[in-house]
């Protein structure tokens, strides 16, 4: 079962397309705790900003308008 979860996190980290502060698409995924839990997190590897993916995605859309 983890390869299953691993093989959609890897497919979900191709639909980020690329780091929507400096353009690179060296990400990594990761979790957050935040108050209310554990949430998927996307960080840059390049200019090292991060987001909740949630977050993350919004940004994506907006700058892809
Ligand atoms: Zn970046």
């Amino acid at each position: 079962m983890t390869n299953q979860a691993q093989s959609s996190k890897e497919s979900m980290l191709n639909n980020l397309l690329c780091c929507p502060f400096c353009g690179s698409n060296n990400l990594s995924t990761g979790y957050w705790t935040l108050d209310d839990g554990e949430v998927d997190a996307i960080e840059c590897k390049d200019c090292y900003a991060g987001a909740p993916l949630t977050a993350w995605k919004e940004r994506n859309d907006r700058s892809n308008k």
